[in-house]
């Protein structure tokens, strides 16, 4: 599944150009062909297609697990949710299986999303923060200092990986990101965030940028899902080397099941505090 890396992947070759493409902004939307209706959570498909042609892609970025697509006058939210990826090619030809949206523009450019899957959303909006209003902090928001972070997980006594993976705790971590930030700080995914030192919350949250900041570098993972391009899955620490020693200390990396999420750890890296019964 796409998360903050491989989606900020996407969203700057859709800005700047990448991925074997040109950059989309400053294109003028033609027309639109919606290929599966459910694709679209808002507004209605005859309004979408009323709205969106003539509109200019004026920027391209980020928001959590969100490709923002800001248009002349509305706003374009996609979220690639499972299996969701951007292609923009030239010619007629649609490229890609199981397109679902495609947007044409006035030149020979076109941009698909495809969605095996059809978990992935589209949202035309004239003011995206009726979707962003329940968002979490971006992790690189500079205003998220180690002092905040920690206050946060005082806060709440919930397991830490799933919290971290709660997108109003905390914008754009998924499974990977959060198994290699958790591992590299040495916490055990199933402590309590309210029991984190504030030595802890301060190595988590470095840790955790340090994860994302080279998944982006590395393009993202392109791993168990269609995403392609990105290397960063040879990088990785325990995210699915269960069995494998650990790059620390030799131990055998272990899967484990947290918050009904497929979890890997050091068993020794990652001791548990207490309570080790306790799922
Ligand atoms: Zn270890």
């Amino acid at each position: 599944m796409p998360e903050l890396p491989e989606v900020e992947t996407i969203a700057r070759a859709l800005k700047y150009g990448g991925r074997d493409a040109p950059s989309i902004v400053g294109r003028t939307i033609d027309r639109v062909d919606l290929l599966w209706e459910r694709t679209l959570e808002t507004p209605s498909p005859t309004e979408f297609h009323k709205r969106v042609p003539g509109q200019i892609i004026t920027d391209v970025y980020r928001r959590a697990k969100y490709l923002v697509l800001k248009l002349s006058r509305d706003t374009m939210l996609i979220h690639l949710r499972m299996s969701g990826d951007i292609l923009v090619a030239s010619g007629i030809d649609i490229i890609g299986s199981h397109p679902r949206l495609v947007l044409y523009f006035l030149d020979d450019w076109h941009m698909t999303f495809t969605d095996t899957r059809k978990f992935g959303r589209v949202w035309l909006l004239t003011n995206p923060e009726r979707v962003f209003a329940k968002l979490g902090p971006e992790p690189f928001d500079s205003s998220l200092t180690s002092t905040k972070f920690h206050q946060l997980l005082q806060r709440r006594k919930r397991q830490i990986k799933p919290l971290l993976m709660d997108q109003t705790f905390l914008a754009g971590m998924g499974n990977i990101y959060t198994d290699e930030a958790l591992f590299k700080s040495q916490i055990h995914p199933r402590t309590k965030a309210n029991t984190l030192s504030k030595v802890q919350a301060t190595d988590l949250l470095k840790n955790i940028r340090s994860v994302l900041n080279t998944g982006i570098q590395h393009n993202g993972a392109s791993i168990d899902w269609v995403y392609r391009g990105g290397d960063f899955q040879n990088k990785l620490l325990v995210y699915q080397r269960t069995g494998e020693p650990c790059p620390v200390c030799y131990t055998t990396i272990e899967r484990i099941i947290v918050g009904q999420r497929s979890t890997h750890i050091c068993p020794s890296c990652q001791e548990f505090p207490d309570e080790p019964h306790n799922t």
